[in-house]
This record gives structure tokens, C-alpha cells and sequence, in this order.
């Protein structure tokens, strides 16, 4: 994916880069350390809607200065690729039905950790895409320790504009994210 390869709706994506944005970036899905145990994207580019990216760079900010810094574990993802994941799981809480499309095909949904001072990632109780209760806002069964990060990383991403998801501690986008259009690659 080069610049020159890229649709009108791709021109709507800017690149989030450790160098420009001070984040960590390893996509899931560019590699096997996913609920599929397959690499889905062609590499480890992370770009989303310029929309997104002023609370992204806000939301770095600000998880710096509580002492730690975000990793970004998903952003835009395109069609073709959310329909591969579609193939793996059907439950529509964690994977949105491929006729809708996801927010993350629309570059307005980004899924994010936090990683301390040596670039661990901290326990949130669950994995990354673990779909499950344990996974929810909602759920009270984490020792304390654990709510206490999972809760830092929502009061952190909520301050910089975004809006949480109950089942998935790790997804925040846009308040208004269904409004915008998917965004589809260049058949190659
Ligand atoms: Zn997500």
C-alpha cells in the first residue's frame, strides 16, 4: 500500500507512525498473533481516517504523561480483510456482519493497549480480540490490579474524544464513526 496506489476514499487515511505519533504499532493482523492464527494484512502499515488522528495524537499525550505509552494493536482495515475475519466468527457483538462493514473499514476505529516504560504490553485480563465476557467494560471479575489498567486506558482514550465499546476493552473510535464510508482499496 503506497501512496500512489490509493483510491479517493484511501486519501481520506494519514499514516500513524512510532516516529510521528509517538505510539507502538503492531497490528494483530499483519501478523499470527491473532484469534485466527494468521497473518491478514499484507504488513504492519497503520493508517487511519484524519478525522481520528487529532485524538489519536491527544490520546498519546496524554498516556505519556500518565507514564506509559499506546500501543496500536488495530486500525484500518480494509474490506476484503474484515470479510477473511467474518469467516473465522459470526457473533455480531464482536465482529460487525460484513454487508454493514466494520468502523474499522472506515478508518474511525482503532484498537489500542497500554505498554509500560520497558514496551510491555500491561494485563488487561483478557487478550487482545478475546471474545468473551471477561472482555467486557462491564465485567467485574478482574482483580483489582487489572481494572485499575483496563480503567486507566478508557479514562485516557475517553479525555482524547473517543467512544468505548462495552464488549471490547481494546476498541475506541469515533463518536460519530457509522457516519463515514467504508474505505476500499484499489482492487490490485
Ligand atoms: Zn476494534
Amino acid at each position: 500500500m503506497t501512496p500512489g496506489s490509493l483510491d479517493p476514499g484511501m486519501e481520506a487515511l494519514v499514516e500513524i507512525t512510532p516516529e510521528r505519533h509517538g505510539v507502538l504499532v503492531e497490528l494483530a493482523y499483519a501478523s499470527e498473533k491473532n484469534f485466527t492464527g494468521q497473518p491478514i494484512y499484507a504488513n504492519n502499515r497503520c493508517w487511519v481516517h484524519r478525522d481520528l488522528e487529532p485524538k489519536l495524537r491527544r490520546a498519546a499525550e496524554l498516556t505519556l504523561q500518565a507514564g506509559f505509552r499506546l500501543k496500536l494493536l488495530d486500525a484500518y482495515r480494509p474490506p476484503q480483510a474484515h470479510e477473511v475475519l467474518c469467516g473465522y466468527i459470526s457473533d455480531p457483538r464482536y465482529i460487525a456482519d460484513p454487508k454493514r462493514g466494520s468502523n474499522h473499514s472506515r478508518g474511525t476505529a482503532v484498537d489500542v493497549t497500554l505498554v509500560d516504560a520497558d514496551g510491555r504490553e500491561l494485563d488487561m485480563g483478557t487478550p487482545f480480540d478475546a471474545m468473551e465476557e471477561a472482555s467486557h467494560h462491564s465485567y467485574r471479575g478482574l482483580p483489582e490490579e487489572l481494572q485499575g489498567q483496563r480503567s486507566l486506558l478508557l479514562d485516557l482514550m475517553t479525555q482524547a474524544g473517543f467512544q468505548s465499546l462495552d464488549e471490547e476493552w481494546w476498541h475506541y473510535q469515533l463518536p460519530e464513526a457509522r457516519s463515514y464510508p467504508l474505505i476500499r482499496q484499489e482492487p490490485a
